[in-house]
């Protein structure tokens, strides 16, 4: 059975609301009410180059000084609002006392289709102002939905801390020159890789005001695209068995970067939220004992894909150079002339190990360790299996894709020699939030698969070594 790759629908949850970036410069907003909440805001808007309007029919100290300032824009209108204040309005703001008065406003609001917002009233709001981390012209806006307004606070703070002040430059630079990349005829992917070339020297010089010399690359760089347009490529990125903290620095930098993302479904969603938006998703589905694409169809997909010029990333579970059809697809890129790089991963087997606290190669018990599938080519038990090598009391074995052939597995165990009590333990989607453990033993792990339904990944490891791992509570 085969199917062909689909491109999976939603690549975004559900999002309460859209950040949005909004240019006031130059366009009237009316701020309504001269409180402290209300002339924050006022000054808020000014900050953008809005030109502010205050209905309020009592002015205070505070308020004549925005008014007063060179740098904004703001102007008094010393009484209340009229219907008439909201024409040509781009957005208005209000603090105003009682549902009544907000009700009002909402509705004279939304006759003329100006979007509101009333200060502590969310059910009259059509947008919220965000917590604001201000590097302009980078700007990061961070919102809870109203939900819990100090958890943004504390957020911008941590990002305040993270983000250096130098990158107003940076961002400032990027704005100055961006005219001498758009000048040039370049596909969109030489340019990404021009900006990326300049981001990766903003991270590595947040401090440094970007100038001559930085020009100088930037152009460099251009030239270097015109003569070299930007090749595709392919990287077998390992995912690691589940956890998203398991990634690489690498991989996660891969995924930031890929235009193109084929993906086996053990993947879980949460290393795929890694990935940059904008990149193409294809499930490719190779999981054992279902339907999923043919493996040469997705070397020919692969590298065609790379051939169009697009940042390919093979996304496997796990470790990709372990029972990840890796051979074939390096063999296909190097045949194609494609540039291929593996990013490695943590396997299944060290995932495993990790959540059992246990040594794979614990000194007292193992002088060997060995990954072996139980799964051939024909979905069978390979027939050239050591089993001597296997039945090996001094060695930790793990087995990937055993379900299906457990039972066969421990018989011939166990006609090769092994012990009947040797330590065998079981574990189903580890790293992952519904990671399952089951101790067991060589003669009984065929029947803890028929006793518990473990639809998911298992690996299992079996050894004297095992003994070691943490006591678990039964699952
Ligand atoms: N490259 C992967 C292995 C791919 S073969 C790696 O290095 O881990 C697929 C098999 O790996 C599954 O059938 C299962 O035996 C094992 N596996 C992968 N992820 C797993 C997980 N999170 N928990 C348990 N076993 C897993």
């Amino acid at each position: 059975m085969s199917r062909s790759p689909v491109s999976q629908p939603a690549r975004i949850a559900p999002l309460a609301v859209l950040p949005v970036f909004y240019r006031l410069t130059g366009k009237p907003v009316l701020v309504i009410g001269a409180s402290q909440a209300a002339l924050w805001k006022a000054e808020l808007l000014a900050s953008t180059g809005a030109e502010v309007r205050i209905a309020a029919p009592e002015a205070n100290d505070a308020l004549a000084q925005l008014c007063a300032r060179d740098d904004a824009s703001v102007r008094h209108l010393a009484r209340s609002w009229h219907e008439a204040d909201l024409d040509g309005i781009a957005l208005v703001v209000a603090d105003v006392e009682g549902d009544e008065q907000a009700a009002d406003l909402a509705a004279a609001a939304r006759r003329v289709g100006t979007p509101v917002n009333i200060v502590d009233r969310p059910a009259f709001c059509d947008f919220q102002f965000g917590a604001v981390v201000n590097r302009s012209p980078l700007v990061v806006g961070i919102s809870t939905d109203g939900a819990v307004p100090v958890f943004a606070q504390a957020i911008r703070s941590r990002i305040e801390m993270l983000l250096p002040t130098g990158f107003q430059k940076w961002a400032e630079a990027a704005r100055n020159w961006r005219p001498l990349v758009q000048a040039r005829d370049l596909s969109l992917q030489a340019r990404r890789t021009i900006w990326e070339r300049f981001v990766n020297a903003a991270f590595r010089h947040p401090d440094r005001t970007p100038g001559e010399a930085e020009r100088a690359d930037l152009l460099a760089g251009i030239e270097q695209q015109k003569r070299n347009p930007a090749l595709g490529s392919v990287a077998l990125v390992g995912a690691g068995p589940g956890d998203p903290e398991l990634l690489t620095l690498k991989a996660v930098r891969a995924l930031q970067s890929a235009d193109v993302i084929l993906h086996d479904d053990l993947v879980s969603q949460e290393v795929l939220d890694f990935a940059r938006r904008e990149a193409e998703r294809i499930i490719t589905g190779k999981r054992g004992h279902r339907p999923s694409c043919k493996q040469d169809d997705i070397n020919a997909l692969m590298v065609s894909l790379a051939r169009d010029g697009k940042r390919v990333v093979r996304l496997k579970g796990g470790d990709p150079l372990i029972f990840g059809r890796a051979g074939e697809e390096i063999a296909a890129c190097r045949a194609a002339g494609v540039a291929v790089e593996v990013i490695p991963g943590i396997t299944a087997a060290s995932g495993a190990a990790a959540s059992l606290e246990v040594s794979l190669t614990h000194r007292d018990h193992a002088r060997r360790l060995q990954y072996i599938t139980a799964h051939a080519k024909n979905g069978k038990l390979p027939d050239d299996l050591d089993w001597k090598s296997l039945a090996d009391p001094a060695a930790t074995t793990a087995i990937y894709m055993g379900k299906l052939v457990v039972a066969e597995v421990a018989t011939r165990l166990l006609e090769a020699g092994m012990a009947v009590d040797t330590p065998a333990i079981i574990v189903e989607y580890a790293t992952h939030v519904r990671e399952r453990r089951f101790h067991t033993t060589i003669g009984e792990m065929a029947g803890v698969f028929a006793a518990n339904q473990l639809d998911g990944p298992c690996i299992i490891l079996f050894g004297q070594a095992m003994s070691e791992a943490r006591p678990d509570r039964p699952s």
